[in-house]
């Protein structure tokens, strides 16, 4: 077993928010090549919403940095497998190379661990919430969130997920102007790149997270200069949509 061939799924994609058809897809590798090793990159939907190894997925991945650990003080990573040959191949090279985490982080970790349930619950509603709210506003062109029956995916969604995290992009109305006073004039959300933690972050993917793609290639994926990319935490609610609603305001003031 030295060389493998990998289906490599991320769902749903970041930051526009394709949904992948996990089962789908491991059925087509598996009776192309049954040691074909398809792996889910699940660390949008948690193991809370998403569980890719009962779709078929041979590995499932996480940054557990992100909604796994979900307070934004631990760079972690993880992976959940059912082979056994795969298992003993990277538990060789895990021990052989000693790639592995702090105690302290693992402790950090295990804790974030424990409230993971309800953290994913008030993310999907507060979620929800927002995204409902940017997609009636005028001031907003699109919203991008699988948990909406707008989103082009959202059956495949319901079958595949028991939920949706707070993770929101949209396309403000305007230019990169309008996207820029939006994103300086919040207050409740933080700019910032990472995501999955119990603040809210508002990011730019354009200038930040995907500045190293290149621009045609950002033009292909939809990624353009007015995209924004939310993390919607664990605040309330009404306080959420209030930022939101003032810093459209601030982009665009009423004549
Ligand atoms: C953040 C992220 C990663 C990288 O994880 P780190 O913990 O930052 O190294 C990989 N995949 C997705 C989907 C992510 O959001």
């Amino acid at each position: 077993m030295m060389f493998m061939e990998m289906l490599w799924i991320e769902t749903p994609t970041n930051p526009t928010m394709k949904v992948v058809d996990i089962q789908g897809c491991s059925d087509i590798v598996h009776e192309h090549n049954k040691d074909t090793i398809v792996v889910v990159d699940n660390t949008f939907m948690s193991a809370y919403f998403q569980r890719p190894l009962a779709l078929g997925a041979d590995i499932c991945m996480y940054s557990a940095t992100k909604y796994m650990n979900g307070h934004t003080d631990v760079v972690m990573g993880l992976i959940s497998l059912n082979r056994a040959d795969v298992y003993e191949r990277l538990r060789f090279f895990q021990s052989e190379l000693g790639a592995v985490p702090s105690p302290f982080d693992c402790y950090m970790c295990n804790r974030g661990l424990k409230t993971l349930h309800l953290r994913m619950k008030q993310h999907f509603k507060n979620g929800l919430a927002a995204a409902q709210f940017l997609e009636a506003d005028p001031r907003v062109d699109r919203v991008i969130f699988p948990g909406l029956p707008s989103h082009p995916q959202h059956e495949l969604t319901k079958r595949q997920c028991t939920g949706c995290p707070g993770m929101i992009t949209f396309y403000i109305k305007g230019k990169l102007e309008h996207a820029s006073t939006f994103l300086s004039n919040l207050k409740l959300f933080a700019l910032a790149e990472s995501l999955g933690g119990y603040e809210s972050l508002a990011e730019h993917p354009a200038i930040m997270t995907h500045a190293s793609v290149p621009e045609s290639e950002r033009k292909e994926l939809g990624i353009s200069d007015t995209l924004i990319r939310l993390s919607v935490g664990l605040e309330d609610e009404e306080d959420i949509i209030a930022d939101l609603d003032q810093a459209l305001g601030a982009a665009h003031p009423k004549k």
